[in-house]
């Protein structure tokens, strides 16, 4: 079993949820005692936010590579950053170790892909949804074709992620919210949601909706453990 190296702290709220994942997955394919061996550096939310909002993406990338790194040092054997925004310097984070990054967006987009679904709508900050680190990757290199809310509910769903569910506030109006947003996208063709933010799965679950939910946080963590168990995230 290989050795996981998580960046969390973004927020802590869903790194919380990636070791538990990873760990019941461990013990659902292995059974016994087994469990993760794992690596967590874990970063101070409140420095990454003023810095994602002040656009100082350089400082940024400074703080995640040296994260990385510190990880690689301590012996992980693969890195998992725990968060969809901070993909946006995954190339650079990848480039700066010797050892492989998991990218959260592949997790979802092969099971997309799989499933035979085409269009596909994404939820997360606005810098997921509006920047092409993401959407990007998911159309150039799995061929679909993402559609995101308009600008008015895309300010809705980055504010209740930052005010709320990165702080562990769970209220039944934002799920109302995001529920109304999600059904918006269905009506403009939407087969399926990408949950791009790694607490949205703290407000909104597959019973909620009527089309099929891909939760980034459990299918990156699953895919991390896929990876340390058989070397490649295909092989669930
Ligand atoms: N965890 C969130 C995400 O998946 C947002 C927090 C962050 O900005 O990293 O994008």
């Amino acid at each position: 079993m290989k050795t996981i190296g998580l960046i969390g702290g973004m927020s802590w709220e869903s790194s919380l949820l990636y070791y538990q994942i990873i760990n019941q997955y461990v013990k659902k394919r292995l059974g016994g005692h087994h469990s993760a061996k794992s690596l967590m550096y874990s970063v101070n939310f409140q420095e990454i936010k003023t810095l994602q909002h002040q656009g100082n993406w350089d400082e940024a990338t400074k703080i995640m590579i040296d994260s990385a790194q510190k990880l690689e040092t301590a012996g992980a054997d693969l890195i998992v950053i725990c968060t969809n925004t901070m993909h946006k310097m995954a190339q650079e984070v990848e480039r700066s170790v010797t050892i492989p990054l998991i990218h959260i967006a592949d997790s979802s987009a092969i099971k997309i892909v799989k499933d035979g679904i085409k269009k596909v709508a994404l939820l997360g900050t606005a810098f997921t949804m509006e920047q092409d680190f993401y959407k990007g990757r998911l159309t150039e290199k799995f061929g679909l074709e993402v559609i995101v809310p308009n600008e008015v509910d895309r300010s809705d769903v980055h504010d209740i992620i930052y005010q709320e569910l990165c702080l562990g506030i769970i209220n039944e109006e934002s799920k109302q919210t995001y529920l109304k947003i999600i059904n918006n996208l269905k009506q403009q063709g939407a087969e399926a949601v990408i949950l791009g933010c790694t607490e949205i799965t703290l407000l909104i679950s597959q019973d909620d909706c009527s089309i099929p939910v891909y939760d980034t946080t459990r299918l990156h963590a699953e895919s991390a453990v896929d990876f340390a168990l058989k070397g490649t995230i295909q092989d669930a």
